[in-house]
């Protein structure tokens, strides 16, 4: 590791903001280094809470975000947040909305927001928010807020980034409950009806419930379902105790994650790797020559070769 790594990663122990900063575009990059940088990391992560909060586009994510994140503040905790844009850095829209909201966050130095396109990202979400969301951690957040703007796979990934995920919906919104997409549901740690100062929250939220007693097994714990209005700041500090309750312990969830991350991991680096080292090995030369000789065929030296690897790993 060059000395430009070990200098981030000490300033990032140091809590210089500049530093994590840097590390963080510097491991997005995927620059040399990286993987070996978040191995130094590692062991200083583990102590954060991070949540997902993901909903329909105008639900009033960044708007709640903002305003859980001030109270969060006043308690005296550390705030790291990380906005999921849909598309390209340079798309406007979404993300200047998102930073006119926030703007109040952006003078305050316990919080760090972050931005982070999905489009064109190898691997997608995933890998990349799982790194920024270590990298905060080890640099002391207590608290990690990803907000996902709403749309396709995205808003599935960060199940596997976050502690926990609170979907939120707002009453008036097409056919209330049908409004909220397939896929999410299941997803949903717990519900946030937010604009509950319009028509319909209650019934929304009555509606939801309805639907989780139908869904949820017998032996599972119902997601609860919280009202707020971000606008009018109600509600929102029972939304930040709610979050803050002790993490429920469950080990079979994180060591489930912990096997998918592995073999994320794997199936990105396999056949890179794989091919490089067969690129001029002895024995992958006499196997082609067999091959074309038509001693063998492709189909079992695969299998050979497999095979073999499956072995060391036994
Ligand atoms: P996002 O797209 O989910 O991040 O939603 P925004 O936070 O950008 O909010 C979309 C619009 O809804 C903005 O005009 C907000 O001012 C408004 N909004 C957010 N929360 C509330 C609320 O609790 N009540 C009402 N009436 N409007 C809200």
């Amino acid at each position: 590791m060059n000395d430009n790594w070990e200098a981030l990663i000490e300033g990032l122990k140091n809590g210089r903001p500049r530093a994590l900063s840097r590390l963080i575009t510097r491991v997005e990059n995927r620059e040399p280094g990286w993987e070996e940088a978040m191995r130094t990391i590692y062991p200083a992560t583990g102590r954060a809470r991070i949540f997902g909060i993901t909903g329909s586009p105008g639900a009033g994510k960044s708007t709640l975000t903002k305003e859980l994140s001030l109270v969060l503040l006043e308690k005296g905790l550390s705030i790291g947040i990380i906005a999921v844009d849909p598309s390209s850095p340079f798309s406007g829209g979404a993300l200047l909305g998102d930073r006119l909201r926030m703007q109040a966050l952006y003078e305050v130095p316990q919080v760090f927001i972050r931005s982070m396109a999905t489009r064109g990202r190898m691997g997608g979400l995933c890998h990349a928010a799982r790194d920024v969301t270590r990298i905060l951690d080890a640099f002391g957040k207590d608290i990690i807020l990803i907000e996902t703007v709403g749309v396709g796979q995205d808003e599935i990934e960060i199940v596997r980034v976050s502690d926990s995920v609170m979907v939120v919906c707002v009453p008036g919104q097409g056919d209330g409950i049908q409004a909220i997409k397939a896929g999410i549901m299941e997803i949903a740690d717990f519900f946030v009806v937010n604009k509950a100062d319009r028509d319909g929250a209650d019934e929304l939220a009555a509606d939801i419930n309805a639907m989780l007693e139908l869904s949820t097994q017998a032996d599972g714990a119902k997601p609860p379902v919280l009202k707020t209005s971000a606008l009018k700041k109600q509600g929102i500090e029972a939304l930040a105790d709610f979050i803050l309750r002790p993490r429920a312990e469950n080990r079979h969830f994180e060591r489930k994650n912990i096997r998918e991350e592995i073999m994320g991991l794997l199936e990105g680096d396999v056949s890179r790797r794989l091919r490089n080292s067969l690129e001029n090995n002895q024995r992958m030369n006499d196997l082609v020559e067999k091959i074309a000789r038509r001693e063998t065929d492709p189909y079992s030296v695969m299998e050979e070769l497999l095979n073999d690897l499956i072995d060391k790993i036994r």
